[in-house]
């Protein structure tokens, strides 16, 4: 699955007591053990409806050889479900009851027949969980327990089935009938009905069953694999959205090259179907050939897309068919091993994104995604490992830790390995666990069977949570051409580990020379696994600068010790980009951290840098913009020790104002520079893009009316989503007449198109405004926000909960609002309503009077009644 990529940003602590609740248990991977039968067929017969589904359902069971506990009942799982009638071997039976929704069958053989009738209505599933009605179409979300919504069955990842399907549905309210696999028959019934069949040949945990029954269209095409066999390929949308399928399209064909050329993965059926779908939790899903998509992954066209929506839509597409290998081929064990096939499979879609686009930039970006997401969640209540050992609600681990972080774990096994031995390693993971259940361990096992490299001492990133921290020092003997580096790491107690041990850590280092800037000693790995250790260095001719963690070898926090002037220079003459990128980032958090405290920030050599950067012949526009964006308020505060949001944005603004009138004329060229044409999406012309923007939205922090009649200009002569979007983001933040007609005439131009809706509400949910709470109170009450459509409810309530500054307004009101949301989402759909607590997490660190805020909203929450599990249980650690 794919996640969204709303920034709602994790923070976190203490506790009321809530009410212990019979439902919300604490599961324990430690507790695991193989199921006690096994399904290796299952034939599902569906009658459609939109308010009433018929499920009938034949279960061919078998006990599993494997199990320990040898009992005469077999358990399936089900969620609000009741069995209209259960069949043994063919003969109806009441040799059943119920459990806690789980429907329990005596059994007394060793192998069986189930049959099981249910009745479940789509249209009233709110939590989109399951089967479920979207404008006017049927489709599933199984990932991770929704096909116990659908049927009785053993619920969990380690029971593989073969499945085939028969639906059967009105032929006008239903054209299409798909799911997994192959449609082996079709064809008509009585009363303007028909039926398909399908049968996928490639047993699957049932997470990866899926169901589409509606009117669609479909962009088609065809690609023939490595091999030479020819794959028929569909991009399933409401008709309407037909002439926005083509870079979804283009997408899928690169991915399938891209596995190929460098997995040496080749697709395996005759059909593979994406399907787009208006209503849905997370990004996308990777359901054996026939992937479920957020529309927000799939639609896209230079009038309503921008160019970070196209990337996205690169990115999850080849992401959700990359999981065909990664996930479908070899799937999990357990929920605990969420990231074997999410960590590697992020890794894998980082990678394709960085051989399509450009690979120092995208690298920055995935990095910006894990400090802004994933160190929150280490550095708060909710922190938990790579391998979490327990949950009450799974959805509630599809978090960055097990994503992000899983991604920079399999990266530094690549990093230590080299992609020779990498590949021979996940070679021989596909060759020995393909059609199996698979855990973290056999993971690790196949890479040293592969590689011949020990890496038992790397699997600690999988079991302890918290972000390393990594002191380093230089010191240089001249005489003897000596610099020896000195390095310390660290890592905080986190929740239930109190006690940390160090951890293996790739430092890819090199030394740049303070006077000629030439790399003078070249890039080497020093692999850091003790808590205290010393690198020599020989040949060091001249004051040696330290470039540390190139390429954010490994994920960590590094403190180095480097003067604002060594980290001006190596932000002009580092080798590795990322550490360039990284040197300039340093540099503006030192001067705004004294800032945010009251003391007086050292501006100068941020903005004899940034002028440097600008002014470059030889950077490409998209890393300029990049690196001249100042670190967000949020890092900012997980660097103070108690955190004053309004000093926190006072001392940003400040600087971006100096930026900005000292560096006015550059800016502007920057701004002005006009050789990207609106449907030109090679990174150069995204580059160009991105910084018209960016460098905008610095000169308006000293000069606002200047801006706003610049920002007004670029939003009235785009001809693309990109420049659109860029110019009313400056302009939500600014009080200009400009923003108001700017934003009237956005919503004007595109209020049918729900995606770019979701934008123009976004924009406003983040602006930097003394008034922002204000305006989230009047979007929730406008007659365009749906609670019910999660894109819609994250664009208002998760923006907003990312917005450092509004959020933690002084007088608590952004606190409740955020609180309503989560309250009222909740009774609708838990998963996404659990996704918005993680802001308020952090509470601890926040100057007393917010922090009791904070805690009271958290409280509140706790304390409402039939709170799902889901809320439950980020609240409740939020509170721990
Ligand atoms: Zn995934």
């Amino acid at each position: 699955m794919a996640d969204v990529r709303s920034p709602t940003l994790p923070d976190a602590q203490t506790a009321v007591e809530a009410p212990p609740s019979p439902t919300h248990v604490t599961i324990r991977r430690e507790d695991y053990r193989p199921p006690d039968w096994l399904v290796p067929e299952i034939a599902l017969n569906f009658t459609l409806g939109i308010e009433s589904t018929r499920v009938q359902s034949k279960l061919q069971v078998e006990r599993n050889p494997e199990a320990a506990d040898k009992g005469d009942v077999i358990r399936l799982n089900g969620d609000g479900l009741k069995p209209a009638g259960v069949w043994i071997d063919g003969t109806p039976t009441d040799k059943w009851s119920m459990d806690c929704g789980d429907l329990l069958i005596e059994l007394s053989g060793e192998a069986h027949e189930i049959g099981i009738e249910v009745e479940i209505n789509p249209a009233a599933n709110t939590k989109l969980m399951g089967l479920y009605a979207s404008n006017g179409m049927l489709c599933t979300q199984c990932e991770a327990q929704g096909f116990r919504r659908i049927t009785f069955f053993p619920d969990r990842p380690d029971v593989l089935s073969k499945y085939r399907v028969r639906m059967e549905g009105d032929a006008g309210q239903f054209p299409i009938l798909l799911s997994n696999g192959n449609r082996i028959a079709h064809g008509d019934s009585a009363d303007g009905r028909h039926w398909a069949e399908f049968e996928d040949p490639f047993p699957k945990p049932s997470y990866l069953f899926a169901l589409v029954a509606g009117d669609l269209k479909a962009n088609r095409d065809t690609f023939t694999t490595m091999s030479g066999r020819k794959v028929d390929l569909a991009v399933w949308v409401r008709e309407a959205d037909l002439p926005k399928t083509q870079h979804a399209m283009d997408s899928l064909k690169l991915a399938m090259a891209w596995d190929e050329k460098v997995y040496g993965r080749e697709y395996d059926l005759d059909q593979f179907n994406i399907v787009a779908v208006g209503d849905f939790n997370m990004g996308a899903m990777e359901n054996k050939s026939l992937n479920i998509f957020n529309s927000a992954y799939v639609l896209a066209d230079q009038e309503t897309a921008t160019d970070a929506d196209f990337d996205n839509i690169a990115r999850v597409v080849a992401h959700e068919y990359f999981h065909n290998w990664s996930g479908d081929r070899v799937t999990c064990r357990d929920w605990f091993q969420l990231s074997l096939k999410e960590g590697f499979t992020v890794f894998r879609d980082q990678s394709f994104s960085a051989d399509v686009g450009s690979p120092p930039v995208k690298r920055i970006e995935d990095v910006r995604v894990l400090r802004a997401v994933q160190f929150p969640e280490d550095q708060g209540p909710l922190a938990h490992p790579v391998r979490p050992d327990s949950y009450i609600e799974i959805s509630n681990f599809y978090t960055a830790t097990v994503y992000n972080k899983g991604a920079e774990l399999i990266r530094m096994f690549h990093t230590v390995l080299g992609p020779e031995k990498f590949r021979a390693g996940t070679d021989l993971y596909f060759d020995r666990n393909d059609g199996k259940a698979a855990t973290c361990d056999d993971f690790v096992a196949a890479l040293e069977g592969g590689s011949g490299v020990d890496l038992e001492p790397f699997k600690i990133w999988y079991s302890q949570a918290g972000t390393p921290k990594v002191r380093a020092r230089i010191e240089h003997d001249a005489e003897a051409k000596i610099a020896t580096l000195h390095l310390e790491q660290h890592v905080d107690p986190t929740p239930g580990q109190p006690d940390k041990q160090p951890m293996p850590i790739p430092l890819r280092t090199a030394l740049i020379g303070s006077e000629t800037g030439h790399e003078i000693c070249p890039e080497r790995l020093i692999v850091l696994d003790q808590a205290r250790q010393s690198v020599m260095f020989e040949n060091v001719t001249e004051p040696p600068l330290l470039s540390i963690n190139r390429n954010f070898s490994a994920p960590i926090i590094v403190e180095a010790e480097r003067s604002p002037g060594e980290l001006e220079r190596l932000a002009q003459t580092d080798t590795d980009p990322f550490a360039r990128y990284e040197a300039m980032q340093e540099l503006m958090m030192r001067a705004l951290v004294v800032g945010a405290r009251g003391g007086d920030m050292d501006r100068e050599p941020v903005v004899r840098a940034i002028g440097a950067t600008l002014r470059s012949n030889s950077l490409d526009p998209a890393f300029k913009a990049d690196a001249i964006m100042l670190p967000s308020e949020s890092l900012i505060a997980d660097r103070m020790d108690v955190v004053d949001p309004d000093a926190i944005h006072a001392a940003r603004e400040e600087l971006r104002s100096a930026i900005g009138s000292a560096l006015h004329d550059e800016l502007i060229a920057a701004h002005r520079s006009d050789s990207a044409a609106g449907d030109d999406l090679s990174p150069a012309a995204k580059g160009v893009r991105r910084l018209r923007t960016v460098a905008l939205g610095l000169v308006g922090a000293a000069n606002p009316s200047e801006a706003a009649g610049l920002a007004k200009a670029q939003f009235d002569r785009a001809d693309n989503m990109t420049d659109r979007q860029g110019a009313l983001g400056v302009l939500v933040s600014l009080d200009a007449p400009e923003r108001e007609a700017a934003l009237e005439a956005f919503y004007h131009r595109f209020h049918d198109d729900p995606l770019v809706l979701d934008k123009w509400f976004a924009l406003q949910a983040s602006a930097q405004r003394a008034d922002t709470v204000d305006q989230v109170l009047r979007l929730a009450k406008h007659p365009d926000f749906v609670m019910t459509n999660p894109n819609r409810l994250r664009s208002v309530a998760g923006v907003f909960g990312a917005n450092h500054w509004a959020f933690h307004s002084a007088d608590g009101r952004g606190y409740a609002f955020l609180a309503d949301m989560i309250i009222a989402a909740d009774k609708l759909n838990p998963q996404v309503a659990a996704r918005m607590v993680p802001p308020f997490g952090r509470w601890r660190r926040f100057e007393p009077k917010r922090a009791a805020m904070m805690r009271q909203q958290l409280e509140r929450i706790a304390a409402t009644p039939g709170l799902s599990k889901d809320v439950y249980e980020q609240v409740t650690k939020s509170l721990a």
